[in-house]
């Protein structure tokens, strides 16, 4: 008699498929995107490249590492670190995961924080360890040493800033334990762009430091570029690791195309931050709404009633997120553009 899901790992068939919340007729203010496309100029320059691609050829190894050598440039990234790209840094901490995956390997990290750190960890049979941030959403130190010392991570993520707090771990913090793991510790700059302060320039200043960004809220999501810059023992195992053509030939043409224009997405960049400040102002004239400081494209905020709230605001055309978690319990809305914004504080407004 045939069984074929006895086959089937069990720990796989109790994970949770990730949800996308249909957003069809919806103002989307719920995964960090950025409001904005392309100028006309440089959608009609990126589909001139497109139409010019051999999608009968696998994609060209020189193609990948002329887009190593281009984002070294673009991100300033140190000349003695090593890189890594991914199908968005999704499959960047797929690949560290993969590579780590003995036996009793741990995989340690914050919490509240990035879903992905958890549903990766137990995708690939790692321990998965979740410390507890401070009330202030600060690393709580003592217990981040004593978990280094307890479950000696493989690796330790810290996403700065984080997600869904929005808010940088002190530099001292981290480097303490970047001293102390004896795993890799990744600090994941998935809002880079939005952050006063960066760890890239330290990305090959130690054994065990690792850097990890995307372009995905930059304004590319869609595109699903990772890349990773840290010691080169570590890049080139990863790159073992990593499948030959992980990163496709339109992902390739378009990032590399893109990436000679950064300076269009810098300045959508500022658009949002600015909006942010506004956005932030008005949150702080209501007084049943406690909004905590960001560094990136989205507020964290608490209201009486979260539920109600949430409800009340799809009910007016717009998708923001819930955040469940005990600590960090409340809800996060991404920053759109002015009119979206303006759509969320009226609905929020009537919605308290
Ligand atoms: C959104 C996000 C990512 C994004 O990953 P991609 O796969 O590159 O889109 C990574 N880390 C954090 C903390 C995020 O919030």
């Amino acid at each position: 008699m045939s069984q074929p899901l006895a086959c089937l790992r069990p720990e796989i068939i109790a994970l949770q498929t990730y949800q996308v919340p249909d957003a069809r007729g919806l103002i989307k203010l719920d995964a960090m995107e950025n409001p904005y496309t392309l100028p006309d100029a440089l959608a009609d320059e990126v589909m001139a490249d497109v139409a010019r691609l051999g999608l009968n050829r696998y994609p060209d190894p020189a193609l990948y590492q002329a887009l190593v050598v281009r984002l070294r440039e673009v991100m300033s990234v140190p000349d003695a670190a090593g890189m890594v790209l991914g199908n968005g840094s999704d499959e960047i901490i797929q690949m560290l995961a993969l590579a780590v995956a003995k036996p009793g390997a741990c995989l340690l990290t914050v919490g509240p924080t990035f879903v992905m750190f958890r549903a990766i960890a137990e995708l690939c049979g790692l321990r998965y360890v979740e410390v507890p941030l401070t009330d202030e959403f600060a690393l709580d130190m003592p217990a981040m040493l004593d978990a280094l010392a307890e479950h000696q991570p493989a690796l330790t993520f810290l996403a700065y800033p984080n997600n869904p707090t929005g808010n940088l771990f002190a530099t001292a913090d981290i480097m303490t334990l970047v001293d102390r793991a004896s795993g890799y510790v990744i600090v994941d700059e998935a809002y880079s762009v939005f952050a006063e302060h960066s760890f890239m320039p330290l990305a090959a200043s130690r054994d065990n430091l690792v850097v990890m960004r995307t372009l995905s809220k930059v304004g590319l999501a869609g595109l699903r570029l990772g890349y990773l810059a840290g010691p080169q023992a570590l890049t080139a195992t990863l790159d073992k690791v990593r499948m030959p053509y992980n990163v496709n030939v339109l992902t390739l043409a378009v990032a590399e195309r893109l990436l000679q224009h950064y300076n269009v997405f810098l300045g959508q960049a500022e658009a949002i931050k600015s909006e942010r400040t506004r956005v932030m102002q008005v949150l702080s004239t209501l007084s049943q709404v406690k909004a905590f400081p960001s560094s990136a494209n989205f507020i964290l905020f608490q209201v009486p009633d979260a539920e109600r709230t949430f409800a009340g605001l799809k009910a007016a055309g717009l998708l923001i997120k819930a955040v469940p978690k005990s600590l960090a319990r409340g809800l996060r809305v991404t920053i759109g553009s002015p009119v979206e914004n303006n759509a969320f504080l009226t609905a929020l407004r009537k919605n308290l």
